[in-house]
């Protein structure tokens, strides 16, 4: 069956898209046929793997439109067992012509059911808020992958996506379960950096990734040459610690 997760958190600059494209990048590499679903108007999951946003005629603005199967829109990349499902700017339109159609909520699910299982993994990166988009992520999804930034606000506003992901399992997707919580842009060097760590291990006991990913220069590079980190450089702390993750999820779901 197909492992579907959704890289979420409305807060902005988190580490969604460093680690949608990194988990996919070594999931891949790990022989799983993996999907990365860019759902963000930003598209940057979409430029971090180096596609050209500028002249795709087919993206998940069409999919969710009902004007294109989401089959159609995805893209091989230059990587073994990883397609892109890409977005553009445009992807925000949607939210406003959407906001009274009919099966609104269940655009996504839709879209990856008629896939039939083709996917090991389906990687859904989110938008930072909890829009429209980002609850047909969560409807869509088996598991939410958590990343939170080591930082000093992390965990507020965490309450207002679990009481989003409780009201969703009340209602469209029970199935929904938290994958886990990411530390990201740790600096163990920094004793607040250690500090957040343990609260957020107090606030989600069981739950937090034994891999914590650091603050690494490369992993900021490696998008601007349209690179996973991994293609970039492999042996980085960055690099090393994605492909850690990476493991450790496939140790949980398989
Ligand atoms: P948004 O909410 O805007 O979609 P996001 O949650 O997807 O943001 P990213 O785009 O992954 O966050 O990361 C934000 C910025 O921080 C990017 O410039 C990225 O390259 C950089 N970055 C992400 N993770 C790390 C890291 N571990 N070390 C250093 N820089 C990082
Ligand atoms: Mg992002």
């Amino acid at each position: 069956m197909t492992k579907i997760i959704a890289v979420t958190n409305q807060k902005g600059g988190v580490g969604k898209t460093t680690t949608s494209v990194n988990v996919a990048y070594y999931l891949a590499k790990s022989g799983k046929k993996t999907l990365l679903i860019d759902f963000d108007p930003q598209g940057n999951a979409t430029s971090g793997l180096g596609i050209d946003k500028s002249n795709l005629s087919r993206t998940m603005t069409e999919v969710i439109t009902g004007q294109a199967t989401l089959q159609s829109a995805i893209i091989q990349t230059e990587y073994k067992n990883l397609a892109l499902a890409p977005s553009t700017p445009h992807l925000a339109n949607t939210e406003v012509e959407l906001a009274q159609a009919e099966g609104r909520f269940i655009r996504l699910r839709r879209a990856i059911n008629n896939l039939q299982g083709y996917y090991d993994y389906i990687i859904i990166d989110s938008p930072p808020s909890l829009s429209l988009l980002t609850v047909n992520g969560l409807i869509a999804a088996n598991y939410i992958l958590l990343p939170v930034q080591a930082e000093f606000y992390a965990l507020e506003g965490l309450g207002q996506l679990l009481e989003t992901m409780k009201l969703i399992r009340k209602g469209l997707n029970p199935q929904l379960d938290l994958l886990g919580v990411l530390p990201t842009m740790m600096d163990s060097r920094t004793t607040l950096s250690t500090q957040v760590h343990e609260e957020i291990k107090k606030h989600f006991p069981d739950r937090v990734f034994q891999t914590t990913i650091p603050r690494n220069i490369r992993l900021a590079e490696a998008p601007s040459h349209g690179l996973p980190v991994g293609a970039y450089d492999r042996f980085s702390k960055g690099a090393r610690a994605y492909k850690a993750l990476t493991k450790e999820i496939i140790g949980r779901i398989g």
